[in-house]
């Protein structure tokens, strides 16, 4: 990849997570507004309980006027301050059901689609007379001392505030016929809290709507980055391949062309009476560099042929003889190569287009000496289709470049083989020929090892 399409795909990249990280708090921030306005609303539906409801007011007057009577006692020292707490503890958990009952009643009512709960906890007791000051009981954190309610953890931020009971009490007793007055004041202090079963999800399900969009969003955008780059490193693929393309083309056509060129000059040169021999050459080489050139332009013209567009004049060869033939051209002009070839001792009779079988096998043929080929096998199998299979011991073909060998234009970069001409059309064109026969084309290969090919074809 080049350098400018990895600084692309990470500045991409960088604007994605920072486009997230805002979505992220965006969201974040909602939902915290969407967790005040309800616990706004919740407080405030709490917050009215007692007020109007009866019921719990009577609840709260018989727990008052029962702890008063106790508490007299407790400032004339007739009652000892554990006794008083556990009086008060003993008070609200008998009156606690009913309180119960009739909060749920009142709950019902507000037709809430959540479970609220709520309960009261005692912060301080506070007694002042014409003596002292007596704190009866104080807890900061406000946590021991449950009056009515449910159970529950409190939650810092589901605390509803704090409710001053402040009286002034004036009564009078008989002890041992005796009559005794008693003056105080009282401040009593709760905490109340509330709970919002499943806070989290009432508040995740509003947001529903708000989420799901989000992320599609969110997958919408990843989804074009991905395309964009994707298509980003095509286009650079494609235009690196045209560039090769017409490197190699360009190279291909420069030897032809100059020993053309120079083969007319020759000829305008001599005295064509005097030198038959000479012109007779002369001509040949014309021939086979016009050969050359014809064939060059034929595989640039077929290599936009699909193997759909390919049209087969079938006729039944025996595979055997038609292989031996083609093997035996090419060894006319490999004089070099040792070749082994296994083929059946039967006639194998099949249907194929000549012209097109022959161009796939000597292109595979032309290849294996091209890439350093010097030793090759030729067999010919028959099961329940044909298969020929090619192999050579030339340098072999790395696994990274295997996948992309068919590949239009594709051509490995050959470090150890110099100067080998190609313009990455013959491997690819043969595939399409197979194909167009219902055949099938696969490479092994193994890096400085060699490489065979293998074809099949089926016996229609
Ligand atoms: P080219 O014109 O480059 O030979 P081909 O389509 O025939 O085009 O082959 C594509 C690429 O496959 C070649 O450039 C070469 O790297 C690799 N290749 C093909 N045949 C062989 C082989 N027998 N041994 C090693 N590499 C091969």
């Amino acid at each position: 990849m080049s350098r400018k399409i990895i600084l692309l795909v990470v500045a991409s990249i960088v604007g994605l997570i920072a486009l997230s990280l805002i979505q992220a708090r965006l969201i974040q921030n909602t939902y915290d507004l969407r967790k005040e306005a309800l616990i706004d609303t919740t407080s405030e539906m709490v917050g009215k309980i007692g007020n109007y409801g009866t019921s719990i007011d009577s609840i709260s007057d018989a727990i008052s006027n029962t702890f008063l009577k106790d508490l007299d006692a407790y400032s004339i020292q007739m009652l000892p301050k554990e006794k008083l707490l556990n009086r008060l503890r003993e008070i609200n958990d008998s009156l606690n059901p009913r309180f119960i009952v009739e909060y749920e009643k009142e709950m019902k009512s507000k037709n809430l689609n959540f479970d609220l709960k709520y309960h009261k906890i005692l912060e301080s007791i506070i007694l002042v007379d014409s003596l002292k000051t007596d704190t009866i009981f104080y807890d900061k954190n406000s946590s021991k001392f449950k009056l009515v309610g449910y159970e529950f953890q409190n939650d810092p931020e589901l605390r509803l505030g704090t409710s001053t009971w402040e009286t002034n009490r004036t009564f009078q007793r008989k002890i041992k016929g005796e009559l005794k007055k008693g003056n105080y004041d009282v401040v009593f202090k709760t905490v109340n809290y509330m709970n919002i079963d499943e806070a989290n999800s009432i508040i995740l399900n509003e947001m529903r709507g708000l989420l799901i969009s989000s992320c599609c969003i969110f997958l919408f955008v990843i989804g074009l980055f991905y395309y964009s780059i994707k298509n980003l490193i095509t286009q650079k693929k494609i235009a690196d391949v045209k560039t090769d393309f017409i490197n190699n083309i360009t190279h291909e056509l420069k030897t032809p062309l100059a020993t053309l060129s120079l083969a007319t000059k020759m000829l305008k040169k001599q005295d064509i009476n005097a030198q038959n021999n000479f012109v007779e050459s002369t001509i040949e080489t014309i021939e086979r560099q016009n050969i050359r050139l014809q064939k060059l332009v034929d595989q640039v013209l077929n290599n936009s042929l699909g193997y759909n567009e390919i049209e087969l004049q079938k006729e039944t060869v025996n595979l055997n003889d038609f292989v031996l033939e083609i093997v035996d051209d090419f060894l006319i002009s490999n004089k070099d190569i040792t070749l082994t070839n296994v083929m059946c001792d039967y006639d194998v009779l099949i249907e194929v287009d000549k012209f097109y079988m022959s161009t796939v096998l000597s292109n595979i043929l032309e290849n294996a000496v091209k890439y350093g080929g010097t030793e090759l096998e030729v067999q010919l199998n028959h099961n329940k289709g044909v298969e020929v299979i090619i192999a050579d011991n030339g340098i072999g073909i790395s696994k990274k470049d295997i996948q992309q060998i068919f590949n239009k234009f594709f051509r490995a970069e050959n470090k150890d083989i110099h100067n080998v001409k190609g313009l990455g059309l013959g491997l690819y064109y043969s595939n399409q020929i197979i194909k167009a026969h219902n055949g099938t084309i696969s490479v092994k290969s193994e890096k400085g090892k060699g490489t065979t090919f293998n074809i099949k074809l089926p016996l229609d």
